[in-house]
């Protein structure tokens, strides 16, 4: 499975721009976001999915690029993970443990779901991890021109940032002994050796090797040097990056006047909300995950959700009341599934199994649904998923069993008890929809029920619910025999 190429407008008009300032490249389109917690921000990798896929539809040769960014330092101890890790502050992800033990390090187990999820999506995406980069020396010659300017730097981010920067400040972070990036000092620089000579924290004189990963550029240093290194042409940006006086203001200036190199394309995006939730924030656990959202729909209807019309404009997703909508919509334009999502909901909490739900869409008039078996079944997967999972109470299903639909039933009076098994008698397998709410209702009438006290019957024994979907469908669909077992139950 492949993302569409055709690339929505707000990606083209990008993608023209891009290759204006940056010519027919190749081009290389990158995302980069630190694997410190539970990666969510699917928004930022979709956006540059959707750029590259842009370029690439223009005849142009793009890499796309995710940088894990797995060398840098913990910062704060993420959701979930035990008070303990604080110990770890100041380290690589990359070298502090799992803290649940299943993966190789602290910034695999953010990262690798992640990959899996873009994977399953069918991204064409190449995943680097910063602390390889480093390793492999791709770093190297970004890291020994930042070394050579350090004044410049410093000079830049003080005048951006409006703050005094410390008199030894450095662009380059050596690890110390005890493993800690942060608070060493670099006392020399030694070019034909790609190495520093630094004083950690209690006072320990040490030498470390830019070449061999033994540090890292501090982060919005790096955030220049990622350009270049990486021959980068395109990235996207959140809002907070691109604030005044934040990061990107800081890294276009270091680009250009420090590596001499063109600022590379950019587009600013905004959040994504969580309806009744707020602002996504993995600090605050308020988290979408994709391998969550890829069970209740396609990844190419999950591209469209999360990006909205304009991923410059802030969208607030609805998972809940508002997603069959969404859904609907979704199918209508991009020539899906027939079946209201709501009835499939309905269908795929009743039917027994995949071949049971085709004969309710066959009842119900969905033959064209009702024949594809393969994609109906998929659909009846993320309707049950989502019905499971996200539905509001009131789209919530399931038939009682005998047992349940007897208790249920002790509650009807003797009028809805008689009511039942009128009808009962007088419903036949061969009826529609249609038919059996013509029934329901003239039967009620016939015996002075009045039809509210009726339906609640039907509902009480089936649903276990005063109130239901539309009874004349909803009980044609069911399979034939259980209805008249739990109406007849319900005399016992
Ligand atoms: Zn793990």
């Amino acid at each position: 499975m492949s993302s569409d190429l055709s690339a929505p407008v707000w990606a083209q008009r990008t993608a023209e721009r891009v290759v204006a300032t940056h010519g027919d490249g190749p081009h290389v389109v990158v995302t980069g976001i630190s694997p410190s917690g539970i990666i969510h921000n699917l928004r930022e990798v979709l956006v540059a999915e959707a750029v590259a896929n842009a370029l690439k539809a223009r005849g142009l040769e793009v890499r796309f690029v995710f940088h894990a960014d797995t060398i840098d330092p913990l910062r704060r101890v993420a959701p979930g993970v035990p008070e303990s890790f604080e110990a770890y502050f100041g380290h690589s992800l990359s070298r502090i443990p799992d803290p649940e033990g299943c993966h190789a390090s602290y910034a695999e187990h953010f990262l690798v779901p992640f990959e899996e999820s873009l994977r399953e999506m069918g991204m064409d995406i190449e995943v680097l991890r910063s602390h390889e980069l480093y390793e492999s020396g791709v770093y190297t010659g970004v890291t020994r021109e930042a070394l050579e300017n350090t004044a410049a730097l410093r000079r830049i981010l003080q005048e951006i940032s409006g703050r005094e920067m410390a008199e030894d400040w450095s662009p380059y972070q050596p690890r110390a002994s005890s493993g800690n990036l942060t608070g060493n000092r670099v006392a020399e620089h030694l070019p034909d050796e790609n190495k520093v000579v630094f004083v950690d924290r209690d006072g320990n004189e040490g030498v470390a090797d830019y070449s061999k990963g033994e540090g890292k550029l501090g982060w919005r240093v790096e955030l220049a040097a990622r350009w270049k290194a990486l021959g980068v042409t395109f990235e996207p940006f959140g809002k907070d990056h691109t604030s005044r006086g934040g990061s990107t203001d800081t890294a276009d200036r270091m680009s250009r006047e420090v590596f001499h190199y063109p600022v590379p394309g950019r587009y600013e995006y905004e959040w994504n909300y969580i309806k009744g939730q707020g602002a996504m924030s993995s600090s605050k656990g308020i988290v979408l995950l994709p391998e969550d959202l890829l069970r209740i729909l396609p990844p190419d209807a999950l591209r469209r959700m999360m990006l909205g019309r304009d991923p410059a404009r802030a969208i607030e997703l609805d998972l809940g009341e508002g997603f069959p909508r969404f859904v609907d919509e979704y199918n209508a334009e991009t020539g899906g599934t027939d079946v209201p999502f709501n009835h499939l909901v309905l269908v795929a909490q009743t039917a027994g199994d995949d071949a049971e739900a085709a004969g309710m869409l066959r009842r119900g008039g969905y033959e064209a649904a009702a024949r594809d078996l393969a994609s109906l079944s998929q659909e009846l997967s993320y309707a049950r998923n989502w019905a499971r999972e996200r539905a509001p109470e009131s789209l919530r299903l399931r038939v009682l069993d005998p047992d349940e639909s007897a208790e249920a039933a002790a509650g009807l009076d003797e009028e809805q008890r008689t009511y039942l098994s009128a009808v009962a008698e007088k419903l036949s397998p061969d009826m529609d929809g249609e038919a059996v709410q013509e029934m329901l209702y003239s039967t009620a009438i016939g015996r002075e029920i009045k039809p509210k006290k009726a339906f609640a019957a039907v509902y009480t024994v089936l649903l276990g619910k005063k109130s239901g979907p539309k009874a004349g469908p909803f009980v044609a669909g069911l399979p034939d025999g259980i209805v008249r077992e739990r109406f007849l139950a319900s005399l016992v």
